[in-house]
């Protein structure tokens, strides 16, 4: 494989790893990006910390959305060396955010420099680079309510390549008992209602996990499981509130209305309500035109599935998305957390066969040479 720009493309993921830029604090990260954007030619601009550049291809026709984040989680206790050490060794670079999302970003960034130089294609690349996509997915919120929806996206996480078609969503529910409180000391004598041991009785009837709506065949079936419950205060005062969370994670076609009526008529005394549903499902079909691509540039037979959620959860319904980059998700948020100088050259080969083979793809005629 022929990839001069593969010692340029390492030289920033070790820069951008020596830049701390935990959520919320990407300034110096998302700086260093547009400078090394700018170099190249290719101009950004910045939605607070999120960095957006557009390449024009020669010739007009749909946008597709490159997006990747540039925020880290912080390193743990347990990192053997410096985290922010930045450097390269036998062919290894370890480092917090290496993996998770530094060589997305770096390979995507190397993609697009190249492509902006000869932009053989017919419509227009953006490239998001996005910030807080660990805590709350805001930079993905601002590129999409500046920049609207793009006609297909491929979200740059680490997936070894593999492409992922389907991506479980995330739905958040509350459970509330209402009771009657009174003065501890009173219990024998004055009508009350403890909501507490209401809650704790009725949530004791359930499995470990639900498993509501039907299987997808990447995805399994969805869950719900609870995972917070709030009650009581003063120690002498009986509760007359007690307040639960439940995590759904949803495989189409269950919605989290479907859950809602699940979980309602199991807990029966119980108020449920969605907290949160904006982080939908994906479901890109096999057969759609940014799969076939993915998978031909990946040299992959078959998309799979993934229950990890990324930016590419607040795409609205309907517009193709796939989720593909260099490393491997286990690595994600572990300490020495490492990319390889050969998983960082099939990222950008990757991404660089994928957007001109897409923008193809939808008009064929378009390009004649
Ligand atoms: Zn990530």
């Amino acid at each position: 494989m022929s990839l001069p720009h593969l010692d340029e493309a390492a030289q920033l993921l070790a820069e951008l790893v020596r830049i701390p830029s935990i959520s919320g604090d990407e300034a110096a990260a998302a700086d260093h990006a547009q400078a090394w954007l700018s170099a190249r030619g290719v101009d950004s601009e910045r939605l607070g910390h999120t960095v957006v550049a557009r390449v024009e291809g020669s010739q007009p026709g749909p946008t597709l959305l490159l997006n990747s984040h540039l925020d880290t989680v912080p390193a743990g206790n347990q990192w053997t060396v410096d985290p922010h050490a930045g450097v390269w060794q036998d062919g290894r670079l370890t480092g917090l955010g290496a993996n998770d999302a530094g060589g997305c970003v770096v390979a995507m960034m190397t993609a697009t420099a190249r492509l902006a130089a000869q932009p053989d294609f017919a419509g227009t690349l953006l490239l998001s680079l996005h910030a807080e996509e660990e805590t709350n997915n805001r930079g993905m919120g601002d590129f999409l309510a500046a920049y609207g929806a793009p006609d297909a996206a491929i979200t740059g996480e680490p997936t070894g390549l593999d492409v992922v078609r389907s991506q479980a969503g995330l739905a958040v529910f509350t459970l509330q008992w209402h009771g009657k409180s009174c003065h501890a000391a009173h219990v024998a004598r004055v009508e009350h209602d403890n909501a507490l041991l209401r809650a704790a009785r009725e949530l004791a009837t359930l499995p470990d996990w639900l498993h509501p709506g039907e299987e997808h065949p990447l995805l399994g079936k969805s869950t719900l499981a609870v995972t917070a419950l709030h009650a009581g205060g003063p120690h002498n005062k009986v509760p007359d509130l007690a307040e639960a969370l439940v995590d759904g994670r949803l495989v189409p076609p269950t919605t989290a209305a479907d859950c809602l009526a699940q979980l309602q008529e199991k807990l029966p005394s119980a108020e449920v309500a969605i907290r949160s549903e904006r982080l939908g499902p994906i479901d890109t079909p096999e057969v759609d035109q940014l799969v076939q691509v993915a998978l031909e540039a990946a040299g992959r037979s078959e998309a799979v599935g993934s229950t990890t959620l990324s930016d590419m959860a607040l795409l609205p319904p309907g517009v193709p998305a796939v989720k593909v980059g260099p490393g491997q998700t286990a690595r994600s948020h572990t300490p020495d957390e490492y990319l390889l100088l050969d998983e960082l050259a099939a990222g950008i080969a990757f991404y660089e066969a994928v957007v001109p083979a897409w923008f193809q793809a939808l008009h064929p005629q378009s390009i004649s040479s």
